[in-house]
């Protein structure tokens, strides 16, 4: 992205901004397709909570994607933004039977992951059919704090339980359309990967009236300079091939599909900030920027790496800095980090803001959520406005009188 463009951005809708290149998005989703078109039914299905404006869910659904939602407020947002109901599945962990019903009325796919659940829905709603959510047991990438495939993870039904599933079933006569599974984030190894989707396959044999396999997410992309994305071409090559020997045995031409949220938009983001001050300690140089975790909490909750680049001075020596922001609490973006040199007032832009950047952003110290931008082929489109202060006072008893 131009330096230049971002830096008229700030100028145009003021700082802190979140900016969505959505030629990134279309680019991005493309290479899944284009890894996948030896399959003959494919649905990639965005991950709304990376990141939920409805105005980059309508771009989705230009790219002919579906949408993965976890709560009812997703799925009303898909539904806003034009798409069909058939179109969007919804996958929730640990939400009221109330919500699943809602969502199931309106038409929306549902995966269940939790047994319980699963008989009480067999039992009042036989005639929907539901997907099931596995957990195979297999720890495909990253972190404890991102992966959720592991054994004591609360996310999905354990594949020791399939024969109680088989159980509830038989005994309720409800359907079974999908299996899914979503085993975290970052996934570098195509190997393991793969070692989980057998296990899929093995579940999806054991029941005989599916209409899809979802192998849920959890790809990566580089946020450091000179990291590795996970090999999308290999994986569609090898999992392509698989898949179709797998429908030749069933005896019916599957879909294939997938949930992505990270992959599809963390890159086409771009978090641009102004900063407050410089302040020299006796050891380090701190760049205090014009917002926190309130707006960007990713480096203090995941310490995740977001590359930072000063749009201000480019091409000047680099130096050490710390970047840290405004909030009454230790809020470090990045420590001892080389950036071109600094000065007040310079705008600094953090990568990789597409995914789970905004979507988390809080107004916590009573800030208001920035302001977030949407290229569309190189046009920039308003798409939320910065709070004001009547956001913040918004649903807070005015009057009372004690
Ligand atoms: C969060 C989530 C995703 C998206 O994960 P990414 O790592 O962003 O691709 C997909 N499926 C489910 C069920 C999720 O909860």
């Amino acid at each position: 992205m131009n330096r230049d463009t971002l830096l008229q951005l700030v100028k145009e809708y003021g700082s802190p901004l979140y900016v969505y290149d959505t030629n990134v998005i279309e680019s991005q989703y493309k290479s899944m397709t284009d890894a996948f078109t030896t399959v003959k039914r494919l649905q990639i299905n965005y991950a709304v909570k990376a990141m939920s404006n409805i105005n980059i869910l309508k771009f989705f659904k230009k790219l002919k994607s579906g949408l993965d939602t976890v709560s009812i407020q997703e799925v009303r947002l898909g539904l806003q933004a034009g798409f069909d109901p058939k179109d969007v599945i919804f996958t929730p962990n640990g939400v009221s039977f109330e919500e699943i019903e809602m969502v199931a009325k309106m038409g929306v796919q549902i995966n269940i992951d939790n047994l319980s659940i699963l008989e009480l829905f067999g039992q009042r709603y036989p005639k929907i059919p539901v997907c099931i959510r596995i957990n195979p047991h297999i720890m495909a990438g990253g972190n404890s704090k991102i992966s959720v495939g592991h054994i004591d993870s609360k996310f999905g039904i354990s594949i020791y339980q399939v024969p109680h599933i088989k159980r509830i079933v038989d005994n309720t006569g409800m359907l079974i359309n999908g299996v899914h599974m979503h085993t975290g984030s970052d996934i570098l190894d195509i190997d393991t990967f793969l070692r989980a989707t057998e296990i899929l396959f093995d579940t999806a044999e054991q029941f005989d009236n599916l209409d899809f396999i979802d192998f849920g997410s959890g790809f990566k992309v580089p946020y450091r300079p000179g990291d590795k994305a996970t090999n999308i071409k290999e994986l569609g090559q090898k999992l392509s091939k698989r898949f179709n020997e797998f429908c030749k045995d069933y005896g019916k031409e599957l879909t294939l599909r997938f949930e992505p949220g990270k992959f599809l938009v963390s890159e086409s983001g771009y978090f641009l900030t102004s900063v407050n001050v410089i302040k020299q300690t006796t050891s380090t140089v701190f760049a205090g920027v014009d917002s926190g975790f309130n707006h960007f909490v990713r480096p203090m909750m995941y310490n995740s790496y977001h590359h930072i680049e000063n749009l201000s001075n480019p091409g000047v020596k680099e130096r050490y800095y710390s970047v840290v922001g405004y909030i009454c609490e230790a809020d470090t973006f990045a420590s001892n980090r080389r950036i071109e040199e600094i000065t007040e007032d310079d705008v600094l832009c953090f990568h990789n803001a597409g995914a789970y950047c905004f979507s988390m952003a809080s107004n916590y110290n009573s800030r208001y959520k920035p302001a977030e931008v949407m290229l569309v082929k190189d046009k920039p489109y308003l798409i939320r406005e910065r709070e004001t202060f009547g956001d913040i006072l918004k649903n807070q008893e005015l009057d009372l009188d004690f």
